[in-house]
């Protein structure tokens, strides 16, 4: 007898698998119809034993020093601050914009104050802001939004930003200074051996049993349990009772070539040539030396494996309906990016699963990582 049994083993399944089974106590049953765990952040050695990320790239970061301890207990890590250059005019400039952006593609040389208000001249004022091309003409104006954000968006999503939530932009902020880190976290970093041997240490526990390959609805009609907890599209697992949530999908083109670098940075972004959206060369993220390196093209599609919800109003009321049905079910947890249709990095869902283990034993946060500094060995590798 099982007391969950629990759908995907990517960030959300696992967290909750590892804090039922290691603070509750409790047997767990963990199911995966990919042949993996790690979810989407799945990384693994390929052919010429370069560490890769299978489903793109995937970099860490939190201002959360909560899941950061919480995930320190299950690695180390090796110290990465994450750039990314766009390739615009013929030019590799800084993304997100800022002083050195506007010098490579205006030749402009400004001081922050000055950068504030050439910003304040070119701004096409909107009110009230309510979707992405809104928030990008807000701040920066035409100009800059025709060339850094509009047609990476329009390949991204298969939307004008006109049609996407504000949130979807304002996730790239504009500096006014030379910061040209992406993330503006407090911490960045890799797992030192990978993401999957991450997971791997997570779920190496007793009360808990690892089935890959199998799709949950295989495994519930023969085992007992008593909870489930479901970390799949939610409108799946509806039947698509009210219709298909859209979810957007990518195809990923891996290469290995034979050489030892590639291009001068982790990743290139591509807004305005070419159908893949950029490019990421790996060993630039995880610090791996090889005389080889493999890199990866994405490439934005409408249809295939769900991996980002898509914000915009219909979508978020057509989630609200199966929301409204997953609230009517009390045996079955929904978490995670597909399960709760929300655009979450990494340590969001984290934390979201976090929250559930703490709700349904009624217990804080704190009382649940109450055991995690205990024995947690947090500590960064440098580079
Ligand atoms: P998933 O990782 O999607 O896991 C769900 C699992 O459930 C899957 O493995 C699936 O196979 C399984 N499943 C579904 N249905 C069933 C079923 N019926 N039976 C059994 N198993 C089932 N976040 C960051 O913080 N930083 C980044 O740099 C970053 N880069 C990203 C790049 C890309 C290209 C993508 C797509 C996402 C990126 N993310 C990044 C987001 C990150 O991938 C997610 O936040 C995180 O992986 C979500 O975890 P999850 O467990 O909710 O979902
Ligand atoms: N974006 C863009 N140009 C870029 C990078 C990002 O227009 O060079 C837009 C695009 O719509 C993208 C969104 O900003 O989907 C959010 O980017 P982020 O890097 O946060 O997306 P992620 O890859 O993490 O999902």
């Amino acid at each position: 007898m099982f007391d969950y049994v629990i759908a995907g083993a990517g960030f959300a399944g696992a967290v909750v698998a590892e804090r039922m089974a290691r603070v509750f106590d409790k047997k767990v049953l963990i199911v995966d119809r990919r042949p993996h765990v790690a979810g989407n952040a799945y990384d693994h050695y390929d052919a010429a034993g370069i560490l890769v990320h299978k489903y793109g790239p995937h970099i860490f970061h939190t201002n959360s020093s909560e899941v950061f301890q919480y995930l320190s207990m299950f690695t180390e890590w090796h110290s990465y601050t994450h750039r990314v250059l766009a390739h615009v005019d013929k030019k590799l400039v800084p993304i997100p914009i800022n002083l050195d952006t506007l010098k490579l593609l205006y030749g402009l040389n400004l001081n922050p104050a000055q950068m504030t208000e050439y910003l304040a001249s070119v701004a096409e004022k909107r009110e009230p802001v309510l979707t992405s091309e809104d928030v990008v003409l807000n701040s920066v104006g035409r100009d800059l939004y025709e060339k850094m954000f509009r047609g990476y968006t329009r390949k991204q999503w298969g939307l004008d930003p006109s049609e996407l939530d504000s949130s979807v932009l304002a996730r790239i902020p504009v500096r006014t200074n030379h910061d040209d880190r992406y993330f503006g976290d407090t911490y960045q970093c890799m797992p030192l051996h990978g993401y999957t041997s991450m997971f791997g240490n997570m779920l190496d526990h007793k009360n808990i049993t690892v089935v890959l390959g199998t799709d949950y609805r295989d495994v519930i009609r023969s085992v007992r349990y008593r909870e489930l907890v479901y970390t799949g599209p939610i409108d799946e697992f509806f039947d698509y009772k009210f219709g298909k949530l859209p979810y957007r999908s990518l195809e990923f083109r891996h290469e290995t070539h034979d050489v030892a670098q590639y291009q001068i940075n982790s990743v290139i972004n591509y807004p305005n040539e070419h159908a893949y959206t950029r490019v990421t060369e790996f060993k630039h993220l995880t610090g791996q030396t090889h005389r080889k390196t493999s890199i990866v093209f994405e490439y934005p599609k409408g249809e295939g494996d769900p991996y980002y919800p898509i914000p915009r109003p219909q979508n978020a009321a057509l989630y609200r309906s199966y929301e409204s049905l997953a609230s009517g079910t009390p045996d079955v947890h929904f978490v995670g990016r597909l399960a709760t249709y929300k655009y979450y990095n990494m340590d969001q869902v984290v934390a979201q699963a976090l929250t559930l283990c703490a709700r349904l034993h009624g217990v804080n946060r704190r009382e649940l990582l109450e055991n995690t500094n205990s024995t947690s060995q947090v500590f960064l590798k440098a580079s």
